[in-house]
């Protein structure tokens, strides 16, 4: 199979599916190539925080100034994926009276606005904080569900004519003399390689920025930077929580619909594909949060999970929250001599939107076209849907027992419905493409109750066959369960955990490949 395009993107991540729906509402052909499932890299692991842009107002205004007007956009064109929830920067008695005056004028002289609290007004809003706490600042952060957005944005670009591969690795780049005209690709799940022509190459894996340059022999200036989180099985707090202090590790705590996310740490990352979460940051998190929220010790954690920032970086330095969260547009064109290959890396989550504008406005101007940009207008064809667990519940009330059908997720009331509608679509290729696209296996249980549901559904309409059967599947899903809970298994999360194992074992034949390990192999 060989194909053609005229714009082709690398990477499935939100730059990646912001920039296929900004290029279909300009009426722009483009197929978009991802190595794994939408939001497979940094936008499916990160910390879910609608910045406000406070964080980064006083060290770098610029970044600060994108987020506070990418804010105020997202609310508008994707208000289902988003809980508008603010957010307080505290200050602890360490953090003093001296910061949070400048935090206050730096939020003010980029436009967002502050409403400054007393502790009685902060305790009363957030009854958990630490009693200590000497004041806090209030600003307009929110809680943001990267899946839905991304996939919403890949589904709207797709009904506007975009194409898509997903498991579909690109493998190199072509070069006609000193153009790049397509790329090669395999897939991932039948080996089958083939070539893509196009006129342009773009250029948005994140984090594998470099790894796709290196296929032409070129390189950016990127810092790779892990961060891991910590969830909660319960809400904290009902707004984000800040510590109001310059930037720092495991200072911010975001409510995500009914649990809460703790983050994060920030490590220098060696290998992009291969990381963990290590207890050394587990304890780190707990404590350093401890100190805004005390009894936080006392949580039951479900899972940790951990992402790699792509940073722009210009010098050398060794702290990675000095490097800006601003992004780059870099047409290696101009920059390297390579025509046709463009890069757009760095950013944030928050910033996808702003990211896909600039790449296109770019390549508009290079057709010789004169289209204006609508992403900033157009509203995602979800919004106005309630997507949080109130929301659904609410749904399920409304229905008699006969229309709400089989419930296949009972911590995220996800029905058989849902999952219906996502096969029946015909795009999915792996029991992960499924749960990316639902909130299947998210709640408190991590799928320790439905994922053998999924797996008997899947077996009964004999869409498991690909993948190798139902028990190498559930293995694979146990594995990728099993990283996720290992670092946070402590007091009841490990009674929890000896429960489904040996729900696994006994039910399914998988018994442990290593003492204590649950569904690594067969009995
Ligand atoms: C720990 C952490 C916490 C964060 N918290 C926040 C936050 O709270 N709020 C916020 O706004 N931002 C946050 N961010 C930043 C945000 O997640 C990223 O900036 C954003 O998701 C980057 O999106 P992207 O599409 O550019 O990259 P990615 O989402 O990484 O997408 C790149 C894609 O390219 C694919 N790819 C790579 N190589 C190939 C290949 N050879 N062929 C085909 N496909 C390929 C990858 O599989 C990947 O899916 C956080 C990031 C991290 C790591």
């Amino acid at each position: 199979m060989d194909l053609r395009t005229e714009v082709l993107i690398i990477g499935g991540g939100a730059t990646g599916a912001g920039i296929a729906r900004d290029l279909a509402l300009r009426g722009i052909p483009s197929l978009l190539v991802e190595k794994g499932d939408f939001t497979s890299g940094a936008s499916g692991r990160n910390q879910g925080l609608l910045h406000s842009g406070a964080r980064y107002a006083v060290n770098d205004p610029g970044a600060a100034r994108e987020c506070i007007t990418e804010n105020r956009i997202l609310r508008r064109i994707a208000p289902h994926c988003i809980e508008p929830t603010d957010g307080l920067f505290v200050s602890l008695p360490e953090d003093g009276p001296e910061y949070r005056a400048n935090f206050i004028r730096a939020c003010e002289a980029v436009g967002i606005d502050t409403l400054p609290l007393s502790p009685r007004e902060a305790l009363s809003m957030e009854p958990r904080l630490n009693p200590k706490i000497i004041g806090a600042v209030q600003v307009p952060d929110g809680a943001i569900d990267p899946f839905t957005l991304v996939v919403e944005n890949a589904r709207d670009a797709e009904s506007r004519g975009a194409r898509f591969l997903i498991h579909t690795e690109v493998t190199g780049l072509i070069r006609d003399g000193l153009r790049i005209a397509g790329v090669r690709v395999c897939d991932r799940i039948t080996g089958e390689e083939y070539a893509i022509a196009a006129t342009w190459v773009i250029n948005a894996a994140g984090a594998w920025a470099n790894r796709i340059l290196g296929l032409a022999g070129l390189k950016i200036g990127l810092a790779l930077s892990k961060g891991s989180m910590l969830i909660t099985n319960t809400r904290l707090s009902e707004r984000v929580l800040n510590r109001c202090h310059p930037p720092a590790s495991g200072d911010i705590i975001v409510p995500n619909d009914t649990v809460s996310i703790l983050g994060t740490t920030s490590l220098r990352a060696e290998d992009i594909e291969h990381y963990e979460v290590t207890p050394e940051e587990v304890t780190f998190l707990v404590v350093e949060l401890s100190r805004m929220i005390p009894d936080l010790k006392g949580e039951r954690f479900t899972r940790a999970y951990a992402g790699v920032r792509p940073l722009l970086q210009s010098e050398e330095t060794c702290d990675d929250r000095e490097i800006s969260r601003g992004f780059a547009l870099i047409d290696h064109g101009s920059c390297d001599g390579i025509a046709g290959l463009v890069t757009i890396t760095g950013g944030k989550l928050m910033t996808y939107r702003l990211m896909a504008e600039k790449t296109v406005d770019f390549l508009c101007e290079r057709m010789g076209l004169r289209v204006p940009c609508s992403t900033h207008v157009q509203r995602l064809p979800g919004a106005g849907q309630g997507h949080t667990l109130k929301d659904r519940l609410a749904r399920l009330r409304r229905q008699t027992p006969a229309a709400r059908g089989e419930i296949l997720c009972d911590c995220e009331l996800v029905p058989r419905e849902a999952v219906d509608a996502i096969l029946r679509e015909g795009k999915v290729r792996e029991l992960q493409d499924i749960l990316h696209r639902t909130r299947l296996a998210k709640g408190t249980c991590q799928g320790g109750f439905c994922v053998y549901r999924l797996l008997g559904l899947l077996n009964e309409l004999k869409k498991d066959k690909g993948s190798g059967g139902s028990n190498v599947v559930l293995r694979g899903f146990l594995e990728e369960r099993w990283k996720g809970i290992r670092p946070v298994l402590w007091g009841n999360s490990l009674k929890e955990e000896e429960l489904i194992e040996s729900i696994y074992k006994g039910l399914f034949n998988l018994a442990p490949e290593e003492p204590g390990r649950p569904g690594g192999g067969e009995a």
